[in-house]
């Protein structure tokens, strides 16, 4: 897509993700569904349009509700500025309409999934099938690819299993063996393997920093993984031929 559709692509996305992130309370705690953030947190009153615009009344409230001045999550912004990012990526990087569609329905369960753990640690297995399905209709395109698919999803799955059964169910949830079967269904062999190293590498920067800035103990409290595992996912998802090029080319293997 030219650069000017895809800021408006963007742009749209930020506006979905203020929609995803209720979906995913909806999705992990049952909480009524309404289209969009319709009450503040705390003094449950109704927002009018204008706290109701993505990122810029964030900004001019400076995060505070205009009426009983709690602060409000920083997550809001940030959900709103990482969908718009994913939806400005797929614009711009996946060029034929057909895949377009299916991935940005992919990446919106993704999102989903994202901000369901991140605040609940629950990853809700209907968007997990969605997306599943999704992608199988991807496949269904180049039925070549189908089976290389469902082994790099089964094999990723038996791999978070053995993990979840050796912590002991400390590390990993089960949401996390189901969702690890979603990655590998979508990557496919080798990019799976990539896409695993990415979700590693994120989790364990991202937990150093926050021991580092004593945001959680080193021992106890733990960071849920899916966020990190819907970043290697989507990272792969869109890059994966850049990547494997850069790859291949420059570390020779
Ligand atoms: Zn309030």
């Amino acid at each position: 897509m030219e650069l000017l559709p895809a800021i408006f692509f963007g742009i749209t996305g930020l506006f979905f993700g203020s929609f995803f992130l209720v979906i995913a309370q909806h999705a992990a705690t049952g909480r009524s569904f309404v289209m969009g953030r319709s009450k503040c947190d705390f003094c449950s009153r109704v927002l009018s349009w204008s706290e109701l615009i993505p990122v810029i009344s964030f900004v001019l409230l400076r995060g505070k509700c205009k009426h009983c001045k709690k602060k409000l999550s920083l997550w809001y912004p940030i959900s709103e500025l990482i969908t718009a990012f994913v939806f400005l990526s797929i614009a711009l990087y996946v060029t034929s309409l057909f895949p377009m569609i299916v991935l940005s329905i992919i990446a919106s369960c993704l999102l989903v999934i994202f901000f369901s753990d991140r605040e609940f640690e629950i990853i809700p297995v209907q968007f997990v099938l969605l997306a599943c399905l999704a992608e199988l209709v991807m496949l269904l395109a180049t039925p070549s690819l189908l089976l290389n698919h469902f082994l790099s999803g089964s094999g990723a799955a038996a791999f978070f299993y053995a993990i979840y059964l050796v912590t002991k169910k400390r590390g990993m949830g089960f949401g996390d063996v189901i969702f690890a079967f979603l990655m590998g269904f979508i990557l496919g062999f080798p990019y799976i393997i990539f896409g695993l190293y990415l979700s590693f590498l994120s989790g364990a920067c991202i937990s150093l920093l926050l021991v580092a800035l004593k945001k959680k103990k080193l021992h106890g409290g733990t960071v849920p993984f899916g966020p990190f595992l819907v970043f290697g996912t989507f990272i792969m998802m869109v890059w994966g031929e850049h990547i494997a090029y850069f790859i291949s080319k420059y570390v020779g293997f």
